[in-house]
């Protein structure tokens, strides 16, 4: 079984310039959820004015929550700080994202913070988490390139890797934001990885902006990787290359998981029901191929 973290909702729609109202993100999730997806990371908890499409997300989690609670999904959310992270527990969020990344010049740009002070900042964030039994996954961005440093180090991925897990989190999820990796980098980034790391406790977030994505998800299989975030309708474009792609569609990662004989538990129809649904909100067309093909054909 491979593990699917629907990122749509909050990578997504985060990098979607169109401000959508909660009733929409919340019939979007809730499509989502009908689609067999276990875990759907669902808004971060920002301030208001930083990210005006996460604006909304107590009043969203609040509302999905009350939606969802007779599933078994896993509604992450991301977490800036221990104020953000304040809110998101007095609703009842069960599990945190906390992020990083493997370049200062990117962090400083992003949140004004150098790594370390990344972690600063997390330190009491992750603490209380753990007080308060709330999973926690990290995410790192930036692992394979940088749009400012360029090419990254694996001694930094495996640095800041090691970091995430002495802050207490279950998995780590490493990220090509800007999707430069290539197969042969991924391969041997993750056979690093694995002499330090328990193979089961990271995952993969590639971006097709350079149309890798699922070359690099095969690789990653290659290599043990189980976990994998991914976008319905390949939502979310990438916030440092304008009109490039984003996060490699969740029906793409489907189509080649399912031709290698590997179960997710998504029923594919009802998940591009959803991607449909919000791709008209957003009001645009698709980066999946195989939803292109499937909406031209009517055929899975
Ligand atoms: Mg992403």
């Amino acid at each position: 079984m491979i593990k699917i973290v629907e990122v749509g909702p909050r990578d997504g729609l985060q990098n979607e310039k169109t401000i959508l109202t909660t009733e929409d993100k919340f019939e979007f999730i809730s499509l989502l959820s009908q689609s067999g997806l276990k875990t759907i990371e669902i808004t971060s908890f920002v301030k208001s004015d930083a990210i005006p499409q996460m604006s909304d997300a107590v009043a969203l989690f609040t509302k999905v929550e009350a939606g969802l609670r007779n599933t078994k999904i896993n509604l992450p959310c991301l977490v800036p700080n221990l104020k953000g992270y304040e809110t998101a527990r007095s609703l009842g969020v069960k599990e945190i994202a906390l992020f990083s990344a493997t370049s200062d010049a990117f962090t400083k740009k992003n949140v004004n913070a150098t790594i370390d002070e990344t972690f600063e900042r997390m330190k009491d964030v992750a603490a209380q988490a753990i007080k308060d039994n709330v999973r926690i996954r990290g995410y790192i961005s930036t692992a394979f390139g940088c749009p400012y440093q360029g090419k990254m180090d694996v001694k930094k991925l495996l640095e800041v890797t090691q970091k995430f897990f002495d802050l207490g989190v279950y998995e780590v999820s490493v990220g090509d934001t800007i999707g430069v990796a290539t197969p042969s980098q991924v391969k041997s980034y993750i056979k690093e990885l694995k002499k330090n790391f328990e193979v089961e406790k990271l995952a993969m977030h590639f971006h097709d902006t350079r149309g890798m994505a699922l070359t690099n998800i095969y690789v990653s299989l290659e290599e043990g990787i189980t976990t994998f975030d991914s976008s319905a309708g390949g939502l979310g474009g990438c916030p440092y290359a304008k009109g490039a792609t984003g996060n490699v569609a969740t029906e793409d990662v489907w189509y080649l998981l399912q031709s290698l004989g590997l179960e997710t538990g998504i029923d594919i129809e009802k998940l591009a029901l959803a991607s449909k649904f919000i791709l008209e909100k957003v009001k645009r067309n698709t980066e999946s191929k195989f939803l292109k093909a499937y909406f031209n054909t009517g055929k899975v």
